[in-house]
């Protein structure tokens, strides 16, 4: 195939066409330059790094004539098919956890855990959650994906979000591949923790680190996406544009002002927020406790929230009854529970167990 010449990250946004954020300019152009098979893009979560991957992905599979600009060039079959969001030469691997539909935790709405088949053994007994890994079974398709032509001529190109997700069995598979690459397949891999992807599928890619977006770049550009009162809600996102924006949809920002409740009402327990916030899912429950929790140690401490600034009476309110040691250790005990986490659990006992941790923590003296 062509290689892609380097172009300008400020495509125009269009509809179904991913496009580079305005921070990723330099991390942009140096990557389409590169031409290389294989590369490894990483940085914070929410920062646009999956967009990044696949507008690369769609530069990858642009077919306007070499040296077009911009590119993707949003006219050619190749566009058009990204857009359409089914260009047959594209996989993109991730997490069950993260394309599953919720009817296929809870089938029959009743707010049960139901069954979820773990496609990877083959059986379907285990009541487990969805997983948040990457699994040996979601590679195996590449496989065949290698051994037949593109459909259309160019690049066959594989999306792995978040590498650092996958297992130790699929990492090796992926490597497999990575060293041996087959003719005209491309690797995009985002990670989140460098240091969780083998050093030798880190040594086979270009690293393409993505940086934090200024406040200067952040605001603007969630404004422009419609977000009200764009720096609460970047600070309520740790910074990140894309979580912010995410957060800002009307159903979420219902299910944050559950979880708001559920952390601030003196009223709650770990089984009645475990149900007010089982849509919400473990993994991000535990993820805003352990926010909550930091700021509650810095208002302790007399500083400032960092991530809610809008409840830093709340903050100090419930700080004030508390003492700096046992903040400091509910803290801990969150903070560690993220080792866990990914793996795939019974999601109701492990949000109870969540919620326990918070609600004994928050008892603590
Ligand atoms: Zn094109």
């Amino acid at each position: 195939m062509a290689r892609a010449t380097a172009t300008t990250a400020t495509l125009p946004d269009h509809p179904g066409m991913p496009a580079p954020m305005p921070w990723h300019t330099a991390a942009w152009t140096a990557a389409v330059a590169s031409g290389v098979p294989s590369i490894l893009v990483h940085g914070a979560p929410g920062i646009g790094e999956r967009r990044f991957a696949l507008a690369m992905a769609a530069c990858w599979l642009c077919e306007a004539p070499s040296g077009h600009s911009p590119r993707p060039c949003l006219e050619c079959p190749g566009c058009k098919l990204i857009e359409a969001g089914n260009h047959p030469d594209l996989r993109v691997v991730e997490p069950a956890a993260m394309t599953v539909d919720a009817e296929d935790v809870d089938a029959d709405g009743n707010g049960d855990e139901d069954i979820v088949e773990d496609k990877d053994k083959g059986k379907g007994k285990s009541k487990a959650a969805p997983s948040q890994l990457i699994v040996i079974g979601q590679l195996r398709p590449l496989n065949e994906l290698a051994q037949i032509s593109s459909h259309r001529g160019g690049a066959r190109v594989v999306v792995i979000h978040p590498a650092d997700a996958m297992n130790v069995a699929a990492s090796n598979a992926l490597l497999k591949m990575l060293e041996e690459p087959p003719a005209g397949m491309r690797f995009l891999l985002v990670a989140h923790r460098l240091q969780r992807v083998s050093a030798t599928v880190r040594s086979r890619c270009m690293r393409v680190p993505l940086p934090m977006p200024t406040l200067a770049q952040a605001v603007p550009w969630l404004q422009a996406q419609g977000v009200e009162d764009a720096a609460n809600a970047l600070a309520l996102a740790g910074g990140s544009p894309q979580v912010a924006l995410d957060n800002a949809d009307p159903v979420r920002a219902a299910l944050s002002r559950a979880w708001l409740r559920c952390v601030t009402e003196g009223s709650a327990t770990a089984l009645s927020a475990a149900r007010e916030t089982k849509e919400i899912g473990a993994p991000q429950v535990l993820s805003w406790l352990v926010q909550w929790t930091h700021d509650l140690a810095r208002v302790k401490a007399g500083a400032a929230p960092r991530f809610h600034p809008l409840q830093a009476t709340t903050l100090q309110r419930l700080a004030s009854s508390m003492t700096l040691r046992a903040v400091t250790r509910l803290h801990r005990t969150l903070l560690q529970r993220q080792r866990w986490i990914r793996h795939p659990l019974n999601a109701q006992l492990t949000l109870e167990a969540l919620w326990l941790d918070y609600f004994q923590g928050m008892g603590g003296r």
